[in-house]
């Protein structure tokens, strides 16, 4: 049996190593590094992909969204309402642009906000929600765009750890996730499922204006060279990730599949295990399965993490400390009512090995060690 191990980019690059090295070699006999033909290739196709109007590629997730922010005009006292149950990029980038974050407590069953408990944050200066759709599922979208518009907020979706995933509305339509809100920022770190070789990000959005400026941030405020009208940033996906990113996008379909079958692995063979709640698929969202999470109910769940250490199957525990009791949000953030469920996830939630060269022998053997510690 091959090593287990949490992600495998390895087995997944030689499945397409000639494809993917062949687009790396062109970008380098081209020395087109930075804004070569490849990057604006890359976000078209990855813009059809979605159905949407734009895609502004950047240097990587957390860019994309202090971008995103920055293209709101808000100003100092205004608050913006994420969740405490999150990767902290989600929230950070709010503090670091001077505005307030206001968290918000997550569903038991799925992990992501709920549009109640969003409701119940709203102050006066709130100006924009962050919905993360965490570990591969969508938050729940419509509920939280009628919110939106009930009190005039921006949409903000962070789905680094969902892009593909399809939002399905109560009438039916299906949207993907990113093209949604206002603004949707995702993420290609080599770990997420449509990752590249280093660092990458990109922005998505249906409005033009807010494209333009987004654009201009992006690029140290300018669109015309040496003519800046905003201050900006320097955030670009550069020409050798785009290549990458052109090759895998092609993949992602499948990449997803094979995600989705090996969840069902995992589910099939713990679900009934008294001690753990395998993920809960919710009817308005497809699973990517971004992370496989299970939640250890009876209190061994570190016990159980380190007996799995011993039998060399790694897990993580995603995320480990809620945001809100973050030593870095302790003066900056406000909390926008209870937020038990975090707390409480936080010390129950543990990841499985999840990528798309997961193979059965592998996953008998965790499952296996798995119902070996329940006996
Ligand atoms: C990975 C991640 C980010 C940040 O992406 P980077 O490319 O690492 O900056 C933001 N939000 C979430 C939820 C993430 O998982």
């Amino acid at each position: 049996m091959n090593k287990i191990q949490m992600v495998d980019l390895k087995s997944q690059y030689q499945k397409i190593k000639t494809e993917v090295d062949s687009s790396i070699q062109s970008v380098i006999d081209s020395t087109s590094f930075i804004k070569g033909g490849i990057v604006e290739e890359f976000a078209n196709n990855l813009a059809s992909f979605l159905s949407v109007k734009h895609v502004i590629p950047c240097g990587n997730g957390t860019d994309a969204l202090q971008i995103a922010i920055m293209s709101l005009g808000l100003k100092p006292s205004d608050e913006i309402i994420c969740p405490s149950f999150t990767f902290i990029a989600s929230a950070e980038v709010i503090g670091l642009l001077g505005f307030r974050p206001v968290f918000v407590d997550v569903d038991y069953d799925s992990f992501n906000v709920t549009a109640k408990n969003i409701e119940k944050a709203i102050s006066l200066n709130t100006k924009a929600i962050i919905p993360v759709h965490l570990f591969g599922q969508a938050a729940p979208m419509e509920e939280i765009l009628a919110i939106a518009k009930k009190y005039d907020l921006y949409v903000i979706e962070d789905t680094a750890q969902a892009i593909g995933a399809d939002y399905i509305f109560s009438n039916g339509e299906k949207k993907k996730v990113g093209t949604i809100g206002t603004i949707g920022c995702t993420s290609f770190f080599p770990s997420k499922n449509l990752g590249c070789f280093g660092d990458g990000g990109a922005i998505m959005t249906n409005d033009d204006a807010l494209a333009e400026k987004m654009k201009m941030i992006a690029n140290h405020g300018m669109k015309v060279r040496y003519h800046h009208e905003i201050l900006g940033v320097n955030s670009r996906l550069d020409s050798i990730q785009a290549a990458i990113l052109n090759v895998k996008l092609k993949h992602l379909e499948e990449y997803q599949k094979a995600r989705y079958d090996a969840a069902q692995i995992y589910t099939n063979g713990l679900k009934d295990i008294e001690s753990i709640e395998t993920p809960v698929e919710t009817p308005y969202s497809t699973h990517v399965y971004h992370q496989y999470t299970l939640k250890i109910k009876d209190g061994t769940r570190d016990e159980l993490k380190a007996y799995l250490q011993d039998w060399n199957i790694p897990a993580m525990i995603y995320y480990p400390i809620p945001l809100h009791l973050q030593k870095a949000f302790l003066q900056i953030a406000r909390q926008g009512g209870e937020l038990e469920t975090s707390e409480r996830l936080s010390e129950t939630v543990l990841s499985l090995p999840m990528h798309t060269e997961l193979d059965l022998e592998q996953q008998n053997y965790i499952i296996e060690k798995i119902r070996g510690f329940y006996k």
